[in-house]
């Protein structure tokens, strides 16, 4: 698809008119912190957010509110006459909508998909709206520590992955002629979300999506630091007494289920990624 790369001091038709067509029929993908900030806005658990309100184990926002704009379900998080109930709480990718934003190489690209200004096809009002500059865009929004959270995410699914790696080159697998490993990465890169996150189990979705963590929320990065530290010590508890090769296989692919699952939260595409994570692992001997 098609993107337009952005300058921080290009200005657009960014004076949102509130019509809310982009609450309809849409994407909204959300990170573990996240939800825990929609689930404190919402003042439910957030194991009772994820179960009213998300798909794929709490990895996205339900669209299955009342049609409205052009026949589409409405957010599961939109009411009629109010707009956004957890406004104060949205998601980073409804505080960037129409702009996302990319990560390559550490540099942070915001961008519009299409060549045409999204709002235009659902709000062409905007046009008449004033115009904004994105960094003007971004502070508005207070995007800030959205996109802390979204970066130290980024970072825990890399030491997620590291973990898969472990598992197959430091223990003896790849060299023991292991070719069933890598194929399932590549698998779960191309599998649907509801797949791979049945793949991975409860216990584990739950380790990635539900940590008991009972403070930290207004510091994101400490929030993230605290999910991985978690996380990582469970693996270790789990995985420190493996023996066998199947075993061994069995919780590579568990972890790189796991990190991959985390990525598309993030917005990040699995399936590149995957490939990616295969390239790097063959040019360290393993096989398949
Ligand atoms: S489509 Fe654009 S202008 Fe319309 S409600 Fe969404 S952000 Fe606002
Ligand atoms: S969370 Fe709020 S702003 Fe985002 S899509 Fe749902 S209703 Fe719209």
């Amino acid at each position: 698809m098609i993107t337009t790369k952005l300058n921080i001091d290009d200005k657009l038709p960014l004076t949102c008119s509130r019509a809310g067509a982009c609450c309809f029929g849409n994407l909204v993908l959300i990170n573990p912190w996240e939800l825990v900030c929609l689930a404190r806005e919402k003042k439910i658990t957030p194991r009772a957010f994820r179960d009213l309100y998300c798909e794929y184990g709490g990895i996205r926002l339900r669209f299955n509110g009342k049609a409205g704009w052009k026949g589409k379900q409405a957010c599961s998080q939109y009411l009629d006459d109010l707009g956004c109930s957890v406004y104060s709480a949205r998601p980073l990718a409804c505080r960037l909508y129409p702009l996302g934003r990319q990560i390559q190489n550490e540099v942070v690209q915001y961008i519009y998909q299409g060549d045409k200004f999204p709002c235009l096809e659902g709000c062409p009002e905007v046009a008449k709206l004033p115009y904004l500059s994105v960094g003007e865009y971004l502070i508005g929004q207070m995007t800030g520590q959205f996109e802390k959270a979204q970066d130290a995410y980024l970072e825990m699914m890399q030491s997620i992955a590291d973990i898969a790696f472990m598992l197959i080159l430091d223990t003896g697998l790849a060299g023991s002629g292991d070719k069933k490993t890598l194929p399932l990465w590549r698998k779960m890169g191309s599998e649907l979300p509801e797949v791979l996150a049945n793949r991975i189990g409860n216990e584990w979705i739950d380790r990635l999506i539900l940590p008991e963590i009972s403070d930290e929320l207004e510091d994101p990065v400490s929030f993230v630091q605290k999910h991985n530290d978690l996380l990582q010590s469970k693996a270790q508890e789990q995985f420190e007494a493996l023996q066998t090769d199947k075993e061994l296989h069995e919780a590579s692919v568990l972890m790189m289920g796991v990190a991959l699952h985390l990525a598309r939260s993030i917005g990040t595409d699995p399936k590149i990624l995957s490939e990616h994570w295969i390239g790097i692992a063959k040019e360290h001997g393993a096989i398949e």
